[in-house]
């Protein structure tokens, strides 16, 4: 027949095929394609007999479950559009996420529908709440109440919703992390989300066979774009976690012989490891270990690999691009690299002032083209405009980086968190790979402040290593000093007990910044 043109397609033909086929187990619950696609379609139909309209964005404020799961599909199939919250936002998140997206209804726990409630005042357009649990809050009369369980318990017709072409359709708002500032809501049209995991799953040889643990958050691209898509794409199967325990995580890779997969962040990769460790408890070694939406230092790829006997796959992606680069499956996995673009998608490197492509092991941002590449930012036309190259074709990703002469990728840090100081670039990523490395140093965040005299200075914010005295300042720049260039040593060193990291685990440096704003 013809090409698919939309992941639910996709999976609707695995329901339709091989029904029995199991899809998804969650704790004491397990589903099979036909049981999870009746569930969706039910979910569908009953959004849409309840006044739901093409492009209505529904709001998931949901920790991982099966139910996440159908709401994600059963929302667009129903043709409206899926808003994805992180749920570890509180009140100030939510507020923006909701009025930003304009969101018609909300998918919640009883957790998130207190967060909500005193918000209702300035959510004019928000009319749904679809609670999964009965909610422990009083709710004001003009809130029109679906329980999730029974919408799913309405009468399925045996009428087929119609499946919308990929590429006008938004299937998705995925906001990105907020990493650099407010987080913006990502467009994603059903033929981005096909045409990615079509490449990411060629790329990594995933089919039917697979079996993945997922403890990742559903609500990032990681987890959901990657994890979930990529099962329901190849028509595989995925032990989905509410979250990340490592040691739950790591008894069920020494244990379950069914599992052929595992994806995380490095921060949970450092966790297993020190569970490890402690426990003697050690995985099989499975057919692919994936980390990505942060760096995986090389120290921390080479001790799973000494430990868990497993070279780790690393990859690189974004909100707005979903899967960028991948190490190869086959061929050398670099440690400290992203290796190179997945099939069927272009990466470059070009000059942040001139724009125009350097060459091999230059620096510069890195862009991407593709069908992959979303179709804007939600209601910020400028936003669009200014992550685009004049021609509209190659998206500026705001990651800095260089592409080895062997083709693979390097990330070095942020465009916008580049220091220039005194008119010298300075990396922050390099100033912070060198304390690092000082033994007094268990964790360190380097970034500029304005100065008057140089423009913005170097500053370091430092997590003492444990059961030592922490060092003296000084003794850290001097340390930078006989190891780099001047310019770029620390011009202040502030000690904190911990690194603010958001829900994946990445630095949150405009939070240290309004800390230390400027004395
Ligand atoms: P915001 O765009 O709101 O500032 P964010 O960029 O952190 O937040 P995401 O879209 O979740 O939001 O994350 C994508 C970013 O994560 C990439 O642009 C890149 O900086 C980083 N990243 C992802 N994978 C890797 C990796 N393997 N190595 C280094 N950085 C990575
Ligand atoms: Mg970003």
């Amino acid at each position: 027949g013809q090409p698919p043109f939309s992941l639910l397609q996709v999976f609707m033909e695995h329901a339709r095929n091989t029904p029995e086929r199991p899809a998804l187990s969650f704790e004491a619950e397990r589903y099979t394609y036909g049981e999870l696609a009746h569930h969706v379609t039910a979910f569908a139909q009953a959004l849409l007999r309840h006044g739901l309209k093409p492009g209505d964005r529904v709001a998931l404020f949901l920790e991982n479950s099966p139910r996440f799961v159908i709401a994600y599909l059963g929302v667009q199939y129903a043709h409206g559009i899926v808003v994805l919250v992180n749920t570890q936002y509180r009140q100030v998140e939510l507020d923006h996420i909701l009025t930003d997206s304009g969101a018609r209804a909300c998918v919640t726990g009883a957790a998130g529908a207190e967060e909500l409630v005193p918000l209702l005042p300035g959510l004019p357009a928000l009319e749904w709440l679809i609670p999964v649990e009965p909610p422990t809050v009083a709710l004001p009369p003009r809130l029109t109440v679906l329980p999730f369980d029974a919408l799913l318990g309405e009468p399925v017709e045996p009428k087929r919703l119609m499946l919308l072409p990929g590429s006008i359709n938004i299937a998705v708002l995925g906001y990105t992390s907020g990493t650099t500032g407010r987080s913006k809501g990502a467009m994603l049209r059903q033929s981005n989300l096909l045409s990615n995991i079509r490449a990411v799953t060629e790329a990594w040889r995933w089919t039917a066979a697979d079996r993945l643990l997922l403890a990742l958050p559903l609500f990032h691209t990681h987890g959901l774009m990657v994890g979930l898509h990529g099962t329901l794409y190849t028509g595989g199967s995925v032990d989905l976690r509410r979250r990340f325990v490592a040691s739950e995580v790591l008894e069920a890779l020494r244990d379950d012989t069914s599992l052929t997969m595992f994806f995380g962040v490095p921060t949970m990769y450092g966790r297993l490891l020190e569970e490890a460790r402690r426990t003697g408890v050690r995985p099989r070694p499975l057919r692919l270990m994936v980390s990505g939406s942060a760096p995986l230092s090389p120290q921390l790829f080479q001790d799973i690999e000494a430990t868990f006997d497993q070279r780790i796959l690393e990859r690189y992606g974004m909100t707005e691009t979903l899967m960028n680069t991948t190490n190869p499956y086959d061929g050398e996995r670099r440690p400290g690299t992203v290796g190179m673009p997945f099939p069927g998608q272009e990466a470059r490197v070009v000059d942040v002032r001139t724009r125009v492509p350097v060459a091999d092991g230059e620096l510069g941002e890195i862009e991407v083209r593709g069908p992959h590449v979303f179709a804007g930012y939600w209601q910020k036309d400028e936003a669009t405009r200014e992550s685009f190259d004049a021609n509209g074709w190659w998206f500026r990703t705001g990651d800095l980086g260089l592409r080895d002469k062997d083709g693979y990728f390097h990330i070095t840090g942020r465009a916008r968190e580049l220091i220039i100081s005194g008119g010298f670039n300075v990396y922050p990523r390099e100033v912070e790979e060198v304390l690092a490395t000082h033994p007094g140093v268990a964790e360190v965040a380097v970034l500029g402040l304005p100065d008057a005299d140089f423009g913005e200075q170097v500053v370091a914010v430092v997590v003492p290593a444990a059961g030592q005295p922490p060092p003296e300042a000084q003794a850290l720049v001097d340390w930078c000093k006989d190891r780099l260039a001047s310019f770029k040593k620390p011009r202040r060193v502030e000690f904190v007990d911990a690194l603010p990291r958001n829900a994946l685990g990445k630095v949150q440096k405009h939070v240290l910044r309004e800390r230390l704003s400027p004395r």
